[in-house]
């Protein structure tokens, strides 16, 4: 008889199949992810994780069994995984998969089917053709259903493995990136606004662990930020479990800024400082680049020119995955990934402190420079960052 519920997950990786000599670690780290993760929401739903040739098998214990639901949200944010299935264990005696395979699909209501078998086992006596057309046969005999192969309402998905016979009727897509981990450690530069969020989840995709730095002007603005820059990590541990956040108190600079410096490359001169700060975090952690929600063009501090004074500062990479990206898009991603809900909520940017309607759209490096030279940089920046608070999420 057919278990009631799926009493297994099989998960198919995405590009890590591809890696080589890596493979093993890549294997490594998404089988540690994919328990951490489902551990963490639904304890004790994983009796074990077996690593197949070129996937997983995830052996399902009775809670899991009737924890589906949660399982699957929670998989479906594991970066690395392409696809994966509930699927049911059935024979690898042909008679029993066809019993199986009409109990299966009677449980489904639909007029359309197809069979999709795969097999892999070597010591099983049929062809995957060989069994679609048998199995095919018993659905349409004993459920009365007629197939159609390019557009059926259900599918049968026979997985012959080497170890046992696979049985399901749904593929459900994965995140597909690389595992978290598996790429180094990054900073993160996380503003309260939209974009820089977008830019975390673009940094998780393709296996960074991330570590969020955020620049506050408390007191001379509220919280407000800081909130939700707390409510946004939290979201984006859906991605990666443990998150660290360091909290820097950015008003003193800015205060520094403002008695010293054309106001016209204030907010030029606020982000060199958050780049140079930044950079130091990123040493301390052992993180490898910087990366930032900016896009060309978006606002006045965004123009080639102005983020090329920027960079200056900056000795590790400055990584911008948004750089192409229309604000809608933008939104569009921020919406699908859950912050922007948050992103939205009204803070006052400390950035917007001092700062003048028309700020430089194309401020000169040797301008910047000389505004910087009367600040007592070095001491300003060990400040910040002796008082910086870290929050560990
Ligand atoms: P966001 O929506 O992320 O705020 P934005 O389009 O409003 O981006 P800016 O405010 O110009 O752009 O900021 C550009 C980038 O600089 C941000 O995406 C973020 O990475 C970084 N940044 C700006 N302000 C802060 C801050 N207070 N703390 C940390 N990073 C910041
Ligand atoms: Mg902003």
């Amino acid at each position: 008889m057919l278990n009631k519920f799926p009493t297994h997950i099989i998960c198919h990786y995405s590009e890590i199949a591809l890696k080589g000599q890596n493979r093993i670690y890549f294997e490594k780290i998404l089988k540690s992810n994919i328990k951490r993760m489902v551990d963490e929401i639904a304890s004790g739903s994983i009796k074990k994780i077996e690593r197949l040739r070129g996937r997983f098998l995830i052996h399902l214990t009775e809670n899991g069994q009737h924890s589906t639901d949660i399982i699957q949200s929670t998989l479906q944010n594991v970066f690395g995984l392409a696809y994966f299935a509930f699927a049911y264990k059935t024979d690898s005696e042909i008679e029993i998969i066809k019993k199986d395979c009409v109990e299966l699909l009677q449980r489904f209501d639909f007029t359309t089917f197809r069979v999709t078998a795969r097999q892999i086992n070597k010591q099983f006596p049929f062809s995957a053709q060989t069994l679609n057309e048998e199995i095919g046969a018993a659905v349409i005999a004993k459920l009365k259903k007629k197939v159609n192969l390019s557009a059926p309402e259900a599918i049968c998905y026979i997985d012959v493995l080497e170890e046992a016979t696979y049985l399901y009727t749904e593929k459900i897509k994965g995140q597909n990136g690389l595992p978290v981990g598996t790429s180094g450690k990054v900073v993160v530069m996380l503003s309260g606004g939209i974009d820089s969020p977008v830019a975390a989840y673009y940094a998780l995709k393709r296996g960074m662990q991330v570590i969020y730095v955020h620049f506050h002007s408390v007191p001379l603005v509220s919280e407000a930020s800081i909130e939700k820059v707390r409510d946004t990590v939290e979201v984006l541990k859906k991605y990666q479990l443990n998150a660290k956040l360091y909290l820097v108190k950015f008003a003193e600079i800015q205060q520094a800024i403002m008695v010293d410096s054309n106001p016209k490359l204030r907010v030029i001169l606020y982000r060199r400082f958050m780049i140079k700060i930044a950079e130091k975090i990123s040493k301390n952690e052992n993180a490898k680049a910087i990366y930032t929600g900016e896009a060309l063009g978006q606002v006045a501090s965004q123009t080639i020119e102005n983020i090329a004074v920027v960079e200056d500062a900056a000795e590790l990479p400055v990584i911008r995955p948004l750089i192409g990206f229309d604000k809608q898009e933008i939104i569009r991603k921020a919406e699908e990934i859950g912050t922007y809900e948050i992103s939205i909520l009204p803070h006052q940017d400390c950035c917007t402190l001092y700062v003048p309607k028309h700020p430089a759209t194309k401020a000169r490096l040797q301008d910047v420079i000389k505004n910087e030279a009367v600040l007592d940089s070095d001491q300003l920046i060990t400040r910040a960052i002796e008082s910086a608070k870290i929050e560990i999420f």
